[in-house]
């Protein structure tokens, strides 16, 4: 089996739900959270479908107890659905929706959003919409920088 980086955080080790709703780097104690589990976890495995996680984001099942005051993943199916979509977005950038379907089995956007979101817990649902976007702002900048070319219209006018 490949055991390839997480395609989400491929060189920070540290709690992805913190950095993309806090903008905060925290380490320490982290547990590696497969985004599809269950028939769909060797897949997830060796497309770097996972991300790090403290043990309040992983299974942690009460808000009220996590300092970012989200139950963890396992225990909250709009933070789930929010990790999925990420992760079905950034898949996309390199590679077709045929081809997602085809690993995956199921869609996760809607129209750019993480799908279903509207009907998500309205405590939750604009914290996670904000960490969405912000999220998506950044991935935008990344490409751009990452993806320059010189201007060859340059000098014409
Ligand atoms: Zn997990």
């Amino acid at each position: 089996m490949r055991h390839p980086k997480s395609i989400l955080q491929p060189d920070a080790k540290q709690d992805f739900l913190w950095a993309v709703m806090e903008g905060m780097p925290v380490s320490g104690e982290l547990e590696k959270h497969h985004i599809f589990g269950g028939a769909r976890r060797p897949m997830s495995e060796e497309n770097g479908f996972w991300v790090w996680l403290t043990n309040a984001n992983h299974t942690g099942t009460s808000a009220a107890r996590n300092r970012l005051h989200i139950p963890g993943v396992h225990s909250e199916r709009a933070v789930d659905v929010l990790l999925k979509a990420m992760c079905q977005w950034k898949y996309q950038q390199a590679h077709s929706p045929q081809e997602w379907m085809a690993l995956v089995g199921r869609n996760y956007l809607d129209e750019g959003m993480p799908l279903g979101a509207d009907a998500w817990p309205g405590s939750l649902r604009d914290r996670l919409l904000e960490a969405w976007l912000g999220w998506l702002d950044g991935q935008t900048e990344e490409m751009e920088e990452g993806s320059f070319v010189p201007d060859e219209t340059e000098g014409i006018f």
